[in-house]
């Protein structure tokens, strides 16, 4: 039986997250099917039918599936799930809204936020905030899947030939509907998606200190900003920078971590980057136990003098 995997996009183009969940898919065994679900999605459509892996692309268009209303897109999900062994969604914040309503109406439970597929019915799934890793077997008649993009290369973007079917779209529920949305715009790589992470800490001490101290280093590296929860919650940074357990999971290239202690609810959220490089005042500090590269010294310091060095 193929697998279904649902794309996720802003009818302009597919995040990242998306390709790491075909490879996922693709590690089952089986045709991978995506379904691009939007308003105007063509570009995307045509876009999802290039990612390797990925046989059959099925495009459902209407104005009731265009901004990713949780309750249509579990209702399209179901129109389209039978025949599918699988469905799976990237660990995002919009997957985690869709999946659990598509598993309950299935009467299936939800695997969440898998790193590892062992077999067509066990998965590998981070518990205890990454300390431990659980391998879980369902027998569910299917199998309704969120998976965690840091535990999965990305699928390559182009060389794939997919054909695009157009699906029937579901027609609109009438108990919620899409009043509005405000973007933060930035000219900064998406935190989940970029390559390069600066992150800050209860040592920042003020918003001010994040602007003066780590956004220029940021500027030269052309990383996105991160923080520790501490950070946010003392209102130093926003909240979407939040780096962690119950901010979001990032593995990039190059993580700096500024004035974090390490905290394990912050780890959980970062201790797959590539390589780490901590700068704290305190030799005991825990984020050292992970860090590649420790630079123990006053962050005030320190990071204007890798700013300036670079
Ligand atoms: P602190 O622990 O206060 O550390 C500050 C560090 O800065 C210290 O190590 C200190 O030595 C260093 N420092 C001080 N001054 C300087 C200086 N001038 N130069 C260099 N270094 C300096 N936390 C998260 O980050 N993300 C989460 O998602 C998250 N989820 C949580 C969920 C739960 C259920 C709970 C209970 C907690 C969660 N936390 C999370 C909070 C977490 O436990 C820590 O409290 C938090 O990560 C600490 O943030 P911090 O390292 O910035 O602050």
């Amino acid at each position: 039986m193929p697998i279904l995997v649902i794309a996720e996009h802003d009818n302009v183009s597919i995040k990242g997250a998306t390709l790491c969940t075909v490879t996922a898919a693709t590690k089952l065994g089986e045709e991978v099917h995506l379904l691009v679900a939007g308003e105007k999605a063509d570009a995307v459509a045509q876009e999802a039918a290039c990612i390797v892996g990925v046989s059959k692309v099925l495009y459902a268009d209407d104005a009731c599936l265009a901004n990713g209303l949780a309750e249509n897109l579990a209702a399209q999900v179901i129109a389209l799930a039978e025949g599918y062994s699988h469905i799976l969604f990237p660990a995002t914040a919009n997957g985690k809204n869709v999946a659990p309503r598509v598993a309950a109406k299935l009467d299936v439970a939800q695997i969440s936020e898998i790193t590892n597929v062992v077999s067509s019915d066990t998965f590998e799934r981070p518990i205890y905030a990454g300390n431990a890793i659980a391998t879980v077997q369902s027998t569910d008649a299917v199998k309704v899947i969120s998976v965690r993009a840091t535990g999965f290369d990305a699928a390559a973007a182009s060389g794939g030939n997919a054909i695009v079917e157009s699906a029937p779209a579901v027609t609109a529920n009438d108990r919620s509907s899409f009043v509005s949305r405000q973007i933060t715009e930035s000219d900064r790589p998406e935190l989940t998606a970029a390559k390069i992470i600066v992150s800050g800490g209860r040592a920042l001490g003020a918003s001010d200190k994040f602007r003066e101290v780590l956004t220029p280093l940021a500027d030269k590296l052309g990383a996105a900003l991160g923080a520790s929860r501490a950070a946010v919650d003392a209102g130093y940074a926003p909240n979407d920078w939040q780096v962690g357990q119950t901010g979001k999971i990032v593995a990039p290239e190059l993580y700096v971590a500024c004035g974090i202690s390490g905290a394990i609810q912050h780890l959980a959220g970062m201790k797959d980057s590539k390589v780490i490089v901590a700068i704290n005042s305190d030799p005991e500090a825990p984020i050292f136990s992970v860090a590649d590269y420790g630079l123990v010294e006053d962050l005030f310091t320190a990071v204007p003098d890798l700013c300036g060095a670079l």
